[in-house]
């Protein structure tokens, strides 16, 4: 069966600067695959390649063993690691927009955002400006943005960087529940702990370099813990 997406042997140069050295990866569909690595290593350049937001130099990225193409576009999500949503525009304004940007009709796009919003208990927030939001509310609204037009593929950069534990553990529930529906997600961290409850496989990077990849379990019979987390923070 066709992965819903395959890197393989990708390469992006800035200048003289290698970001990603030659990774190459398998993301299964309902699989939530973890990228870790610490601040620099490569992940965010990784992710923006998937995105088709830039090319890579060499290698190939294949979505359901097809090269990248607009459709796809429609198809993927992106929660970034700024949350990527205007300060001053209402959540409804700018979520229904981008969900119809991706393809959506405004009313689905409406009654997904308000599922989420009724999910995160914050069925206010609809009228809300971004910018009247804390910092972990923001991001619950970046998450809502990158799912409500129900892409197959996710793409979720440090996607609890700036989160109190409660909410941590509300967005690992959502994931887990975007995963056991189908969806595939491509999940950047620094944090070890967040991968161990959510990814079945991984790819550690250090400078730009694959260090470490496989099945979590396997990787942690090899690896003493410590030693993974070195490699990561
Ligand atoms: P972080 O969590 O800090 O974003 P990361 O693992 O996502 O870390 P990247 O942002 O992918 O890492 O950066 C990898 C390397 O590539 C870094 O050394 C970074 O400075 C460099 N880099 C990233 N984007 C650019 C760019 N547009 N121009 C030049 N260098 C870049």
């Amino acid at each position: 069966m066709t992965k819903p997406l395959v890197l393989e042997q990708v390469v992006k140069q800035f200048g003289e600067k290698t970001a990603v050295s030659e990774i190459s990866l398998q993301v299964e569909q309902g699989e939530i695959y973890g990228l870790l690595g610490a601040n620099g290593a490569g992940k965010t350049t990784t992710m923006r390649m998937v995105l088709g937001l830039i090319y890579p130099d060499s290698g190939r990225i294949l979505y359901n063993g097809k090269p990248y193409g607009n459709e796809l576009q429609h198809q993927m999500g992106y929660l970034p690691e700024e949350r990527g949503l205007y300060p001053k525009v209402k959540v409804s304004d700018q979520i229904i927009y981008l969900a119809r940007l991706r393809g959506m009709s405004a009313s689905e796009a409406d009654k997904n955002l308000k599922y989420w919003l009724d999910r995160f208990e914050v069925p206010e927030y609809y009228d809300k400006k971004i910018e009247e939001l804390s910092k972990g509310n923001q991001q619950k609204m970046g998450f809502i943005a990158a799912v409500v037009h129900k892409p197959k593929l996710v793409i979720m950069d440090e996607a609890f960087s700036g989160l109190d534990p409660v909410n941590v553990e509300l967005l690992k529930a959502t994931v887990k529940e975007l995963r056991d529906e189908g969806t595939s997600i491509l999940f950047s961290t620094h944090r070890m702990e967040h991968v161990e409850e959510l990814c079945r496989n991984i790819t550690i990077l250090d400078r730009s370099k694959t260090v470490l990849q496989g099945n979590l379990t396997e990787i942690k019979k090899r690896y003493p813990r410590e030693e993974i987390i070195l490699n990561t923070s």
